[in-house]
């Protein structure tokens, strides 16, 4: 049977993930799941990532907005704001409120969220093996100017650190990311069966998530970029940036943070031929192919866009394909 091993953040990762699991029914899938974007509120643990990918695959996914549930009501978030108790701006629904609840509940009891996550899967039957990156707390913050602030001697603005959702959710990606920091992550030890799923994977996959506030923090828990660099399998990427801008979302903004161009090319270069052996760019840019391989990694170009799952199973078979290509 294929062993297939997957990086995922939030959308991009689990739209891709449904059309991997129907391009390959028979293929063990391990989702390795980035808990960067991890947040505690109401005194409630919010992995909106993980979430993102269990109820996506699980069928319980708000389909348009691409994360949350379907038929979701707000009535608990109402009595909240009712009380003056925010923050206002997470939409955290009623259907969800009830998975943090029960996250936190034996996360208090002493559970792993390794063992939380498997936990809250038994329900949602997602068709593949979802592992946190660790079970320790990573929580990805981001440098911005701070307005309120004095500038500092040097004449700069002085600049304040925000959670990553504060970053992306409140400010909508709005003012100029500084650094994207994942911290704790330099203490963090991959959660239990992440580099044994990578030591026996066939195949690595990285989807078109975030390659900085997903897959870069994914890779940032010590152990797992070696892993897979060092599991001599084929490590197969696809592009989330199309004609030079994400597809969604405000990649550009931790992109430039990190100083990267927002390009399917310089994203394939940031990962590198050290770690990267192949990459799909979108037909669009098919013009880069030749700069991306001769930077050392094998790259085709084939429609990226995920319009729906059979569009997005032909992104997954493409991907394989050139594993298979590489493997030769
Ligand atoms: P998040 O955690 O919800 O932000 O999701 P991910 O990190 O998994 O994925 C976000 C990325 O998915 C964004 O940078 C988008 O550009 C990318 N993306 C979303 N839809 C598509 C698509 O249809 N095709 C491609 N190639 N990328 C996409
Ligand atoms: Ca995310």
């Amino acid at each position: 049977m294929q062993r297939i091993v997957v990086l995922a953040g939030g959308i991009g990762g689990a739209r891709f993930l449904r059309g991997l699991r129907s391009a390959v029914p028979d293929a063990e899938i391990t989702v390795v799941g980035n808990t960067g974007d991890d947040i505690h509120l109401f005194g409630l643990k919010v992995c909106p990532d993980l979430d993102t990918v269990m109820y996506t695959l699980g069928g319980g996914i708000h389909e348009e907005q691409g994360w949350g549930r379907a038929e979701e009501t707000f009535v608990v978030k109402e009595e909240l704001a009712a009380y003056g108790v925010g923050p206002e701006w997470f939409g955290l629904g009623d259907r969800d409120f009830a998975t943090h609840i029960v996250r936190t509940q034996m996360i208090s009891a002493g559970y792993p969220l390794s063992a939380v996550t498997e936990a809250l899967c038994a329900r949602w039957q997602p068709g593949v093996r979802l592992l946190p990156m660790t079970d320790d707390r990573v929580e990805t913050h981001v440098l911005i100017d701070d307005p309120d602030a004095e500038g500092g001697a040097d004449g700069k603005a002085a600049r304040k650190a925000v959670h990553f959702q504060e970053y992306w959710v409140r400010l909508r990606a709005s003012v100029d990311a500084h650094a994207v920091v994942p911290v704790g992550a330099d203490s963090a030890k991959p959660a239990p069966g992440v580099l044994e799923a990578v030591a026996e994977a066939d195949t690595v996959l990285f989807p078109p998530s975030n390659p900085v506030v997903s897959i870069g923090t994914i890779l940032a828990v010590p152990g797992i970029r070696e892993a897979i660099a060092d599991a001599g399998v084929p490590v197969v990427g696809l592009s989330p940036i199309v004609g030079d801008a994400p597809v969604r979302g405000m990649a550009d903004k931790v992109l430039a943070a990190v100083g990267v161009e927002t390009s399917a090319a310089a994203v394939a270069a940031h990962y590198g031929s050290g770690l990267l052996d192949g990459w799909l760019v979108d037909t669009v840019d098919a013009g880069t192919v030749a700069a991306v391989e001769e930077a050392g990694i094998r790259c085709r170009a084939v429609p990226l866009l995920m319009r729906d799952e059979q569009a997005t199973a032909e992104m997954a078979r493409q991907a394989l394909e050139l594993a298979e290509e590489v493997r030769a």
